[in-house]
């Protein structure tokens, strides 16, 4: 039996670990008060584990001040961890979406770091709209006549429903009625631009007809929206876009399509089902199209809008539009990406996004081979790694059904150790690592681990496995 006061007396004073050479390095780079605040929480973490039983042993004070190091800069003064993305899941909104390329960043650092002419126009002086440049590359990409960008795509259909419908009908079908994850609902967004859902149709069928007989002197437009993160199968029907928009020719009203990820090269390519492209939406004759700007297309966090020349006017005129507008490093993000695209195959090489979904299977086992060799080097047992086939997910609500083979490095737990715990570690660490769990095994897919990651990869996988040792 512990004799839990006493050892609660035993745990070292603030002073004494700040004290310690850990803390003195910390102070030297931060304000006192802020490594004093991360030793405080470390002492309490420590009392609590006296308390509940889970440790008979009172830590060091050196061993505390990196408890403190650890609570500093998750908990004190918290940064957004570096992540190795082992997840297979290429646009993982929780792990930021789209990476951007070398000549992206470049470009980025340019206009960070030194003024640009965002907002007027270089031949005047004059003030000017800042999303003109990127307008001109959108409409040449696309084939539309204007176009617009703001924060995200939500904010994007916001705009279009506030500033095309408000107070008047949008009529959409049921089986459209999606929720993208998060608060992104697509009645939610109807209801707070103003605008009156009409909803038509049914879950699995919806057709023409049912459109047509909604249209009335108070409906605004006919909206589509892409049913990107999941799949209706068996006794269906949709309305195709092109019977949608005839039937808005023949009524005046604008056809507006939010197609979600939205992409301007054929990801067919790389054995997946086609998403939409944009450029097709726009050639079929949808008056707007709106898209994200960091999905499939692998750019910056953006919202973008595409079509008829007067809608888009109307979209700058609103305040919304202000509201929503981007800052110079999106729009220099974006234009940089845009460029890549004038040549498909210059897209596909240089887009992170689009190298991942394309890269090939041999590639991928070459990457799990050399992790798990350097996993066995690092002193894991040669039992508890493995590689294996697997499949990995585009995500960002782009393709839901649709599966990349893929080659994982798999790592079993010691006995004793449970894979969420396992899997914890390795999220606590730094870099903080992202995997999957499935069948009481850890699932390290190589398909989004970068090739300069997987040492760094393969030395947190043992750090975190050895931290398990540590306890025991
Ligand atoms: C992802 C998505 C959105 C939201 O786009 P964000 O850029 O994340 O704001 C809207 N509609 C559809 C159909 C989507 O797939």
């Amino acid at each position: 039996m512990v004799d839990k006061q006493a050892l609660l007396r035993q745990i070292p004073a603030v002073h004494e670990v700040l004290q310690t050479e850990t803390a003195q390095h910390l102070m030297r780079e931060l304000p006192r008060t802020i490594v004093t605040e991360a030793v405080r929480k470390a002492l309490d973490k420590v009392r609590q584990k006296i308390l509940s039983g889970d440790d008979s042993e009172v830590p060091s004070a050196e061993k505390i001040a990196q408890i403190a190091v650890s609570v500093l800069w998750r908990e004190v003064v918290p940064l957004m961890p570096r992540v190795i993305n082992a997840t297979g899941i290429i646009v993982h909104t929780g792990l930021g979406r789209s990476l951007l390329s070398q000549r992206v960043v470049k470009r980025l650092i340019e206009v960070a770091t030194h003024p640009c002419a965002l907002e007027v126009d270089e031949v005047t002086g004059e003030r000017s709209f800042r999303d003109l440049r990127v307008e001109k590359l959108l409409c040449l990409l696309t084939g539309a006549e204007a176009a617009t960008v703001v924060n995200n795509n939500a904010a994007a259909v916001l705009l279009i429903l506030n500033a095309l419908a408000e107070h008047r009908e949008v009529i959409v079908s049921r089986g459209e009625l999606v929720e993208i994850g998060g608060s992104f609902r697509i009645p939610e967004i109807l209801r707070k631009s103003g605008a009156v859902l009409v909803e038509v149709g049914t879950t699995n069928k919806t057709r023409l007809s049912d459109y047509e007989r909604a249209i009335n002197e108070r409906t605004a437009l006919l909206l589509k929206v892409h049913q990107s993160n999941f799949r209706i199968v068996g006794f269906t029907e949709q309305v195709q876009l092109e019977d949608l928009v005839a039937l808005g020719r023949k009524h005046n009203l604008p056809v507006v399509e939010d197609l979600g990820s939205g992409a301007f090269v054929d990801v067919s390519a790389a054995g997946i089902e086609k998403e939409p492209l944009v450029q097709e939406s726009v050639k079929v004759g949808a008056d707007l199209v709106s898209f994200s700007g960091d999905k499939l297309l692998g750019g910056p966090q953006a919202g973008i809008v595409v079509g008829r020349k007067d809608l888009i006017s109307q979209l700058r005129r609103n305040p919304l539009y202000r509201a929503f507008r981007c800052d110079k490093l999106t729009f220099a993000a974006l234009e940089a990406t845009l460029l890549c695209y004038f040549d498909e195959e210059r897209a596909w090489s240089e887009i992170p996004t689009l190298q991942q979904i394309r890269l090939n299977e041999r590639e991928i086992k070459g990457r799990a081979k050399k992790v798990a060799r350097l996993l066995v080097k690092f002193g894991l047992p040669k039992e508890a790694v493995a590689v294996q086939p697997s499949t990995s997910q585009v995500g960002g609500g782009a393709l839901p059904d649709q599966f990349l083979p893929t080659w994982c490095v798999v790592v079993k737990p010691q006995e004793g150790d449970r894979p969420d715990d396992f899997a914890q570690r390795l999220r606590l660490g730094n870099p903080s690592v992202f995997c999957r769990i499935q069948k009481d095994a850890l699932w390290f897919d190589l398909r989004t681990v970068l090739n300069d990651e997987l040492n760094e990869l393969a030395e947190c996988i043992a750090k975190a496995w050895a931290e398990n040792l540590q306890v025991r």
